[in-house]
């Protein structure tokens, strides 16, 4: 039995907050719409009021395929507040893999931004007629196009909802669900991952507090908020008073732009855009924007290159399963004093436990002991917490398979430091094994990415006839280095790679290409690689 004056942990309890404390401040600014806490709060009651008139009930998943736009910000609140579920579906997947979480989540309403019309009609295609969504159309706010699907239309909805008629629900306990994600499937089939509000309230609270996010920031929506809600910054600004600048498109005019006009503070990137910031060679910042990087390896080489312009990065680890962090690479006063490449090279690093945990480590699968803190002895990086979701959706295999003694397994092997940092040498999958000697593809290709020519490379296993396996690289040049004086070859690539790592690490082929394959979040289709380096042979 509970006692009375027990309330659920949930981070919607920061919108009320914030209409109260920073009411006329600005919440959120899109082109020319602006608005204030008040008018968010406003706005996600009679959303909230409308999703309830509309008989959704608690618990009942609501889908969304839209881009960074005040519609799916707001619902972020505005279904956990009806008591519903929120399923941000990631806009870069096509017709089928939308329809695959369509047809596993079995939402009740899907919401439809007015520039993804066609690939939902598309997905919707294959959706037995009992099991279709109720859909609303999300049209431009600033400029209706008037293109839409369905019947019910998202501004109408919140004209209309009347949150006098239908309050917004308590939650009832915190271990109830208030997101669903999928996983991007990079190894595997994507997976619904379910988010309780205790988890996102603790995730919330401990990146703001391990990222040093200060009152009333100004956070640039760079990152979609269909990753993992944004890395819980959805909730997170709401938290801190701040202004979410939203942008359609992070294009690197439109991430500069807003940088100017509004003064942003805050912003997170996934090392992949790191090069869109650095391609447009604008000047050093005039004032330092704090990065939040994270969601694949970010090569110290390309730190220390974003650094330079202005960017004040912060490293963080996660994964769906963990509700976004699940470590960040604390900033310790005593390397400040350093060279800048040592520093890149710590701050590389994944760091230590999010505070929304109780416990990260490195640990022997078959024991479950964790490894010495040598910085050399391999290990699988496992996770305890409430922050972790509360499980995969109707999927009980996954589940049996995701947990080890109360441990999250997360699939990727790392080492600890004597200094208690972690740092990731890959998914378990790609770990390359030549001759008995572990190599780690993260290691091969941190040490590419510091060569002047390197745009983008990959590491994975090729098979060779007599070491079991050995690395390819799958390398992407820059422009200028592609053709002509400046070309570089395969060679040239191999005597760098040998003047920086032991000789077995080395990778025996070089393939150029023009872009890395990737998957609809940007993370590298190793996978695919694989199977082109099967067909090649070593030299
Ligand atoms: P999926 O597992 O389907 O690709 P996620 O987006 O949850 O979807 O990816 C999580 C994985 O991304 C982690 O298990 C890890 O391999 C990788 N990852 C995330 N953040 C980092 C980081 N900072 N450094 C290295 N790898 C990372």
């Amino acid at each position: 039995k509970r006692d009375a004056n027990y309330v659920p942990l949930s981070p919607v309890t920061f919108l009320p907050r914030a209409a109260a404390v920073y009411a006329e401040r600005t919440s959120l600014v899109c082109g020319r719409t602006v608005f204030t806490w008040r008018q968010t709060y406003d706005r996600c009651l009679r959303l909230s009021a409308a999703l309830q008139a509309l008989s959704v009930s608690r618990n009942d998943v609501v889908s969304v395929l839209a881009p960074n736009t005040p519609a799916l910000y707001e619902m972020h609140f505005a279904v956990p507040m009806a008591g519903a579920v929120i399923n941000a579906i990631n806009t870069r997947l096509d017709a089928a893999g939308v329809a695959a979480i369509l047809k596993h989540a079995a939402p009740k309403l899907l919401f439809v931004d007015y520039q993804y019309i066609r690939v939902a009609a598309d997905a919707l295609k294959s959706i037995t007629a009992a099991s279709l969504p109720l859909l609303v159309a999300i049209d431009d706010i600033e400029a209706p196009t008037g293109v839409r699907v369905g019947e019910l239309e998202y501004e109408k909805l919140v004209a209309r909802g009347d949150p006098a008629r239908h309050p917004p629900r308590d939650v009832l306990d915190e271990w109830d669900a208030v997101a669903l994600n999928y996983t991007s499937g990079t190894t595997s089939a994507p997976k619904g991952v379910v988010y309780s509000h205790r988890g996102a309230y603790l995730s919330t609270v401990g990146l703001l507090l391990q990222w040093g996010v200060r009152h009333e920031p100004v956070y640039l929506w760079s990152l979609p908020m269909f990753h993992c809600n944004g890395w819980t910054f959805t909730w997170g600004v709401a938290a801190r008073g701040g202004a979410n600048v939203c942008v359609r498109t992070p294009t690197a005019d439109a991430m500069y732009s807003a940088i100017a006009d509004h003064g942003v503070t805050h912003m997170c990137a996934a090392p992949v855009l790191f090069n869109v910031l650095l391609d447009a060679h604008r000047e050093p910042l005039s004032r330092a924007v704090e990065v939040l990087t994270g969601g694949a390896p970010p090569p110290a080489a390309l730190l220390e290159r974003v650094e330079r312009l202005g960017f004040h990065v912060t490293h963080a680890y996660g994964m769906t399963e963990a509700t976004g962090p699940a470590m960040v690479c604390e900033w310790r006063e005593r390397w400040d004093v350093l060279p800048a490449p040592e520093r890149a090279a710590l701050k590389a690093r994944q760091g230590v436990s999010a505070l929304s945990l109780a416990g990260a480590d490195v640990k022997d699968l078959k024991t479950m002991v964790s490894v010495p803190r040598d910085g050399v002895t391999l290990g699988e990086i496992v996770l305890r917490g409430s922050s972790i979701m509360k499980g995969y959706l109707n999927n009980p295999e996954a589940n049996e398979k995701a947990f080890k003694g109360g441990w999250f397994l997360t699939g990727d092997v790392g080492v600890v430091h004597p200094d208690g940092y972690v740092e990731i040498k890959g998914r378990s999958k790609d770990v390359i094994i030549s001759g008995g000697e572990n190599i780690s593809s993260v290691d091969v290709e941190s040490a590419l990415y510091g060569h002047p020519a390197v745009q983008e490379v990959a590491v994975v296993a090729m098979p060779h006839p007599h070491w079991g396996e050995t690395p390819c690289a799958f390398v992407a040049l820059k422009k200028e280095f592609e053709s002509g004086a400046g070309e570089v070859s395969e060679e040239e690539l191999l005597a760098f790679c040998r003047s920086k790592m032991a000789h077995f690490m080395v990778p025996r082929k070089v393939v150029f290409v023009e872009e890395l394959p990737k998957n609809a979040t940007g993370k590298v289709q190793k996978l695919a690689l694989r199977e082109r380096a099967r067909g090649l042979s070593p030299r």
